[in-house]
């Protein structure tokens, strides 16, 4: 598939509050994404990247404000949450389990057709495991398994991407290659959002950065985002935040208007 770039949003973040059992993990989240974009979100540990994968999903329901997905429905969005969520102690097969990608297409109960059974190979050339095709995925490393999800992914062919730390526990030959599918995902103009521990890589390879701290600390372009003061706040606020505290409404004087990007 390969879509056009637009300038419009596809995710709009309007005051958002996202949380669990009323309490808030992000805050008052004023964003958008734009149609095409390679957006790294970046903050430290507890800022709240997963909680705003989960919103985008509709894992999470706004607490506050709201959270629009232009023109897309579910079937549109593929999300890799992360290795720790997801139980490899289920008895499949690589090839079994790329080819779950192609359900929403074909529904889970249907046998694969030469079709699909083509279009799963071909998966698994692309990442690398076609020798491997027969293994039990419990059976794998942390940088096969996650070629696996990635070529599930592939199969999915969504028009917006959301990754929850693809590379923890992944050995360095694997970044480097599923790095280089999702520049070819971006450059297919697909949507990618991927949470992010390395900085290095953000800035090597994602134009764009949102750096959270349970609120926006900084949006735009990487190399303005990521500066060492933007760093250090977003540090001290995840640090000062209160975890118990209940949702409450932004002072009317305080910044209601848009954030622009850096
Ligand atoms: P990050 O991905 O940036 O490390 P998270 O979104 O996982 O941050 O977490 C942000 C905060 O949300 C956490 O510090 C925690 O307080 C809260 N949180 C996350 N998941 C849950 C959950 N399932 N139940 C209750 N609170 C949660």
């Amino acid at each position: 598939m390969t879509l056009s770039a637009h300038v419009e949003p596809a995710i709009s973040f309007r005051d958002l509050t996202l949380g669990y059992d009323r309490h808030p993990a992000v805050h008052h989240i004023d964003v958008e994404v734009v149609r095409g974009e390679l957006l790294a979100i970046v903050g430290p540990n507890g800022a709240g990247k997963s909680t705003l994968l989960k919103g985008i999903m509709g894992e999470l329901k706004p607490l506050g404000g709201s959270l629009k997905l232009d023109g897309l429905n579910k079937r549109d969005i593929a999300y890799l949450p992360q290795q720790i969520e997801i139980d490899r102690s289920f008895p499949i097969s690589v090839f079994d389990c790329v080819a779950m990608g192609l359900w929403r297409k074909i529904g889970a109960w249907r046998g694969l057709d030469e079709r699909g059974k083509r279009d799963v190979a071909r998966a698994l050339a692309t990442v690398g495991l076609v020798d491997l095709a027969s293994r039990p995925v419990g059976a794998l490393s942390g940088g096969q398994f996650q070629r696996v999800l990635f070529a599930r992914l592939l199969l999915q062919d969504a028009s917006l991407i959301l990754l929850d730390e693809p590379f923890r526990a992944v050995d360095t030959k694997t970044i480097a290659d599923l790095i280089a599918l999702i520049l070819h995902w971006h450059g297919e103009g697909r949507t990618v959002l991927a949470a992010l521990h390395d900085l290095d890589q953000v800035r090597a390879h994602f134009p764009t950065t949102l750096l959270i701290a349970r609120e926006v600390v900084a949006w735009g372009e990487t190399h303005k985002v990521l500066t060492p003061a933007n760093l250090a706040k977003a540090r001290q606020l995840v640090e000062a935040f209160d975890e118990h505290a209940e949702i409450c409404a932004r002072d009317e004087g305080e910044g209601r208007q848009e954030r622009r990007p850096a």
